[in-house]
């Protein structure tokens, strides 16, 4: 069973952990060492410590693997995998999620990689049906996506307005003092000579770096409202908090949400309900495509 991954199980064994992670470090709690994740590993008995051992083998597998090892990478936050170990989801949400993650459902494209029909495209647009099809790109579930969104950014705009009560909140708005072109920024915080402007985008993630890359495209998309506040003498902050189309976020929404004025475990809580509002959308978006391919 570990043939693969026996070097880097080997290289474990040797080796000592040194410190416990915190969850303000991305770079302790999200290493791939086998300590890392649940304190330190000195503390375990041998049988405890020989468990973790198996258990990190099988994680770098997990990891290694070219297409599912994307649901496991360093960069995302901890808080993208806590519904797995909570009631968080209702179970036909749960068993969506655990199997988007894995890309198991039945869509078109893994039926033809099954060998189970010729053809993998979409019915509704002919375009490549895959898991991110359905749950990013296809044009036929707009109504869902645009759900999505709002839920999400409805929750984290409740929040930005209670920890922002002194500052100015604009929520899906033409900010002021520049000239806006008709763009809305969905979060925008003006205190005295600071600005933050923050859209919020559910991205699919087919590739590693899709939140970066969703994120350098609203960075885009507002550079010139930020640039107009710079030139008036603001200190701008031009980002967007991003998430996953299967439910995974990055430290750098916390790093946002942080800037944004939330305690620190408000945001992770926070982060925890935006990962389940997405992954509730996505297997609503689920049912429709099947309701859709079965009428
Ligand atoms: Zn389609």
């Amino acid at each position: 069973m570990f043939d693969e991954s026996r070097e880097g199980f080997m290289t474990e064994i040797s080796s000592e952990p040194t410190s416990t992670p915190t969850a303000d470090d991305p770079h302790t709690s999200s290493s791939s060492h086998p300590s890392n994740s649940r304190g330190p590993m000195s503390k375990l008995s041998k049988v405890g410590q020989l468990k973790r051992l198996c258990q990190h083998a099988a994680q770098l597998r997990w990891s290694n693997a070219p297409h599912q090892g994307r649901s496991r990478q360093p960069q995302y936050h901890p808080s993208s995998h806590s519904w797995i170990r909570t009631d968080d989801l209702y179970p036909a949400a749960y068993k969506f999620a655990i199997k988007a993650r894995l890309d198991l459902h039945p869509t078109n494209a893994n039926k033809q990689l099954w060998g189970q029909q010729p053809d993998g495209n979409c019915r509704r647009c002919g375009q490549r049906e895959d898991i991110h099809h359905i749950l990013s790109f296809c044009s036929a579930y707009m109504p869902h996506k645009t759900r999505r969104h709002d839920t999400i950014l409805n929750r984290i705009a409740k929040s930005v307005r209670y920890n922002n009560r002194n500052h100015q909140v604009f929520i899906n708005q033409s900010p002021p003092h520049i000239i806006a072109n008709g763009l809305r920024p969905d979060i925008v915080v003006i205190h005295e000579k600071e600005v933050i402007m923050l859209d919020v985008v559910v991205t699919s993630q087919h590739q590693p770096d899709a939140l970066h890359i969703a994120r350098r495209r609203k960075q885009d998309k507002y550079s010139n409202l930020a640039l107009q506040y710079q030139l008036k003498g603001f200190q701008v902050t031009n980002d967007a908090i991003a998430f996953g189309d299967v439910g995974h976020n990055d430290w750098r929404n916390y790093t946002l949400l942080r800037k944004l004025g939330t305690p620190r475990n408000a945001a992770i809580r926070l982060m925890k309900w935006c990962v389940n509002d997405t992954l509730r959308s996505g297997h609503h978006m689920w049912i429709a495509r099947c309701t859709a391919n079965h009428s």
